[in-house]
């Protein structure tokens, strides 16, 4: 070994002791006679003093050689610090080295940033150097939380009775919504493998197979249009089980998540997690995943505003629309500027811009204080208890619409009003989701979660009627406005599974080709089963109130899907294209 401790480890039981130590020079302190150096490795910083006149002159040399993040060995004893001196804010701030030898064991060029400076300079530049920035504590301990919590995930997986397997990287389109990264296949001249998009159909398979209770910490790809929370290859925790109900998933999921989350960290977390349907999320919330650490849900106003006297809110209740408000108690913190870009807002979303009225001890505030009856004013503060300083917005129109907007108002208000506190940590579980939604770009019937999805119905010969009505028995995990999981309980029956891919549009050739292997495996006593998968990077990304994914993910790539550390995706060379069977046509830039 070339130490004897850690440069986190050492404290005043050491006082006295000669010790050996490796790591990084992160600082330089140089005070005429005597040279600090913070020495740093994963445990800590340690701080070693080097007193030039002491030093042999070959010693005295190699200290004026080093410079930041040079990699040193040294030697020294250990003395408690001068009351004074003591540093309250390191495990080894009570002691320091007094140095007697050191060796250096790597140089450092000069360093793009300064590692402690990380933080607060492009991000570009740290991920290009990222082995660099992953030096500095915040992202690493980000990464050391990542595989403490995925450790204490599979200790209670396996005190649990689950079995942890390994499902292919290289295999063909599991849908689940985007587009398949593909992989060309030299010894197959024109097929291709797709990278997962989940070990959906894998897992499913292993139920069939028997094997009861699986999880997979397992890596997937998606080919989408990267977001903040998003990257095109991330980690599922993935879950599946049979002989079981939705009942025993979320109980799982939620001691799952007790016991990692609470063995990990400070949060503590409250079993069972309440449940909403995906039908009063949307008009209590605007959202199927609501945020649920504040108050302020949508409230419905139609018919207190009835008769209110607007000319617009009649008009929309005359064509079947809705009315629903906002009413927010401090609301003299929403400026007329901020009412301004609300209404603008509206406006974009194909609106005709945003009601609003200001209450005060006796009068109100609004654009159409006019035409609004007293009566209405005055049935407003009784039935919505309004007190005085409080704004309520209200908008109307077709239902969804009005929900959405207001949702997303909801949550740009909670910011502005510091509503939200970060400490606060709230899950929640959505349900009865509707199988089937339309695609609004394409038109056509899609599945709301994935095709295997088992629908809340059984009347196979009636499930195409109308099939945006059916629920399904899929089920989501929402943390503080974030989904981290989702799942279902599935099809384990070959003729319901042909029949979902029918209303999908698929001829009996088209999912012959594409799922067949599951129909037939459905077709050998496949087991009731469900499961669900929790995304890791969130959930750590959450968990250590980071911004994004990438700040939990050691090596992420761009908003365009590039490794600025590697270079990839890159060029290969002509002959690698050509013994794939593959032609590039070089003149298109990207
Ligand atoms: N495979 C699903 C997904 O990736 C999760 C599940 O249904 O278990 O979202």
């Amino acid at each position: 070994m070339l130490r004897t401790h850690t440069c986190g480890q050492i404290n005043l039981d050491d006082v006295g002791k000669k010790v050996m130590l490796a790591g990084w020079v992160s600082s330089i302190r140089d005070h005429g006679n005597i040279i600090f150096f913070d020495l740093r490795d994963r445990y800590g910083i340690t701080q070693i003093v080097c007193n030039l006149p002491e030093l042999t002159p070959e010693l005295l040399e190699l200290v004026n050689k080093v410079r930041q993040e040079f990699v040193i060995q040294i030697s020294g004893s250990v003395v408690a610090r001068s009351p004074e001196t003591v540093n309250p804010k390191i495990s080894t701030g009570s002691i320091e080295v007094i140095l007697e030898d050191a060796k250096i064991l790597n140089t450092s060029d000069a360093l793009p940033f300064e590692i402690q400076e990380g933080e607060n300079i492009g991000e570009n530049i740290r991920l290009k150097y990222r082995y660099l920035d992953l030096r500095r504590d915040s992202i690493k301990e980000n990464i050391i939380f990542r595989s403490d919590f995925t450790l204490k995930m599979r200790e209670f997986f396996s005190s649990e009775n689950f079995v942890e397997i390994e499902t292919p990287i290289l295999t063909k389109s599991t849908p689940e919504g985007a587009r398949d990264f593909l992989v060309p296949s030299r010894l197959n001249p024109g097929s291709f493998y797709a990278l997962p998009q989940s070990p959906q159909l894998f897992k499913q398979m292993l139920m069939i197979s028997g094997f009861d209770r699986y999880y997979q910490i397992a890596r997937c790809f998606r080919d989408e249009d990267l977001r903040s929370d998003r990257q095109p290859e991330f980690t599922q925790v993935d879950i599946e089980m049979s002989f079981i109900e939705e009942q025993d998933i979320m109980d799982i999921s939620e001691r799952l998540i007790k016991y990692s989350v609470e063995k990990t960290s400070n949060i503590k977390v409250d079993v069972p997690f309440p449940r909403l349907t995906y039908k009063k999320a949307i008009e209590k919330y605007g959202t199927d995943k609501p945020d649920i650490r504040f108050g302020m849900e949508i409230i419905e106003l139609s018919e207190s505003m009835a008769n209110s006297g607007s000319s617009i809110i009649e008009s929309v209740l005359q064509e079947g629309g809705r009315v629903k408000g906002l009413l927010i108690e401090n609301g003299e913190s929403i400026s007329i500027k901020d009412v301004d870009n609300f209404n603008e807002f509206v406006k974009q979303k194909g609106g005709k811009g945003i009601g609003w009225i200001r209450f005060r001890e006796n009068e109100i505030a609004s654009p159409i204080k006019k035409s609004l009856k007293e009566q209405t004013i005055k049935n407003l503060r009784e039935s919505l208890k309004i007190t005085p300083g409080s704004l309520l917005f209200f908008l109307g129109g077709e239902t969804s619409w009005v929900c959405n907007i207001l949702g997303e108002m909801r949550t740009e208000i909670a910011k502005k009003l510091n509503l939200v506190k970060e400490e606060i940590f709230k899950f929640l579980w959505v349900v009865d989701f509707p199988l089937f939604e339309i695609n609004p770009d394409e038109d056509r019937i899609q599945c709301v979660h994935h095709p295997f999805t088992s629908p809340q119905y059984d009347d196979i010969d009636t499930l195409d009627k109308d099939p945006l009505k059916i629920k399904s028995r899929a089920y989501d995990l929402v943390l503080n406005g974030i989904e981290i999981g989702g799942g279902s309980i599935r099809i384990h029956q070959r003729k319901l599974q042909e029949k979902i891919f029918s209303i999908l549009g698929m001829k009996p050739e088209e999912y012959n080709e594409k799922f067949g292997f599951l129909l037939d495996a459905l077709g050998y006593g496949a087991p009731p089963h469900g499961g669900l998968a929790f995304g890791l990077d969130r959930m750590v990304m959450i968990l250590r109130n980071e911004e994004s994914i990438r700040e939990t993910i050691p090596f992420p790539k761009t908003q365009k899907g590039v490794c600025l550390l590697s270079g990839a995706p890159s060029p290969v060379d002509r002959k690698q294209i050509s013994d794939l069977h593959i032609k590039v046509d070089f003149q298109t830039k990207q």
